[in-house]
């Protein structure tokens, strides 16, 4: 690996995890929060949660642990090329999604529903809570005891009255800092990501069509380069061929603007990066054509009937078990009855976002179908 630049965190320098342990052999303290992730419950959960498409819907389409590996690719080859530390990226990368719910948005909105009186419900802070408090592996601490640097980095979004509640990890929020750049790195690699992943889906599942997406710039221009280099390809590889170049046209742009930025700034560490402006950008232009591309699905695919219909059941199934779940909390397993310092609906909460789609599924028809033959 090419040294770290000044500017990268390095293992050496962590502010430790929040139970001590003693140091790893053959491996560094951020190689060993990667492997601690991918060894997780939780992560092994994300195979089954939706991404766009409820798992069950086509064996082809992305779920929540193929984004994930995908984001994990796309942010590792960014913090290679800025010289930054690409294991702690990787494990923000791979953890990034770890507190999301079953069904995608569409879950994550209907909990948050349910928990508004509770203290509501938000992905971000659920995929801490869940390194920091969920898993349960480890004889001599709950969740994984990650170090600081990879859960500040898995604290994507956080309100400024959580930030206080969270003390250390949530304080860049408080003091409108920013995070290390690698886990500004996982921000934009999660977008470059799903962005090209959900028009491959779209495409796939006939719910998009490349007529549509000709009006998108970045779309057609490469879309453009591919029919003329190779005049006669269609179907499938045409669209592979345009959406890989698509991802390489803005990982590249990340690249050398970033490094444009971090020449401009000369930060000499971590903490001329939180006080700089963000340093990981698209240009303007790319930027530009990376928010127009997803305005254009957030239209087209996330509000195209077919997705709102599986939204509209998946809202009723969260709904429906919170209901049950918090009016007779005799239901739950006995690990999520209770138990201070967290509130009856929250353990709820913890219960319900840990489900896969079809374990939510099957949940509601054992509470709720009336067939007792
Ligand atoms: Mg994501």
């Amino acid at each position: 690996m090419a040294e770290l630049a000044r500017y990268a965190v390095s293992a050496d320098g962590s502010r430790g995890r929040r139970h001590a342990e003693a140091g790893p052999a053959h491996r560094d303290e951020f190689q060993r929060d990667r492997d601690r992730i991918v060894h997780s419950t939780a992560f092994r959960r994300l195979e089954y949660k939706t991404q766009v498409f409820v798992n069950h819907e086509g064996d082809l389409f992305r779920t929540r642990l193929t984004h994930s590996l995908e984001v994990a690719q796309i942010a590792r080859g960014i913090a290679r090329a800025l010289r930054v530390n690409e294991d702690l990226t990787e494990a923000i990368a791979l953890a990034h999604d770890l507190g999301h719910t079953p069904f995608g948005h569409a879950g994550q909105d209907a909990l948050d529903a349910c928990m508004r009186e509770h203290g509501g419900f938000e992905h971000n802070l659920q995929s801490l809570r869940t390194v920091d408090v969920l898993e349960q592996r480890y004889a001599a601490f709950d969740g994984l005891n990650l170090c600081f640097e990879t859960r500040e980095g898995i604290l994507k979004h956080c309100s400024r009255t959580r930030a206080q509640e969270l003390g250390d990890v949530g304080r860049r929020f408080v003091e409108g800092q920013r995070p290390s750049l690698e886990a500004q790195i996982c921000n934009l690699a999660d977008s470059i990501a799903y962005n090209n992943h959900d028009v491959d889906d779209g495409l796939r599942a006939g719910l998009l069509s490349i007529e549509q997406l000709e009006g998108i710039e970045l779309f057609t221009r490469h879309v453009g380069e591919v029919r003329s280099a190779y005049p006669g390809l269609a179907g499938r590889r045409l669209i592979h061929e345009t959406i890989r170049r698509m991802i390489n046209a803005l990982v590249c742009d990340v690249i050398e603007t970033s490094a444009a930025n971090i020449t401009r700034e000369q930060p000499d560490g971590l903490d001329a990066v939180r006080l700089a402006p963000p340093l990981v950008a698209f240009s303007s232009v790319l930027g530009r054509e990376q928010a127009h591309l997803k305005r254009f699905l957030h239209e087209a695919l996330y509000r195209h009937h077919q997705v709102l219909r599986t939204a509209n059941k998946a809202r009723r199934i969260i709904t429906d078990l919170f209901a049950a779940f918090t009016s007779d909390p005799r239901l739950l397993p006995p690990q999520y009855q209770g138990g201070a310092p967290d509130s009856q609906e929250r353990r709820v909460a913890d219960y319900i976002a840990g489900m896969t789609d079809r374990y939510a599924i099957r949940e509601h028809q054992k509470l709720f179908a009336v067939d007792l033959s």
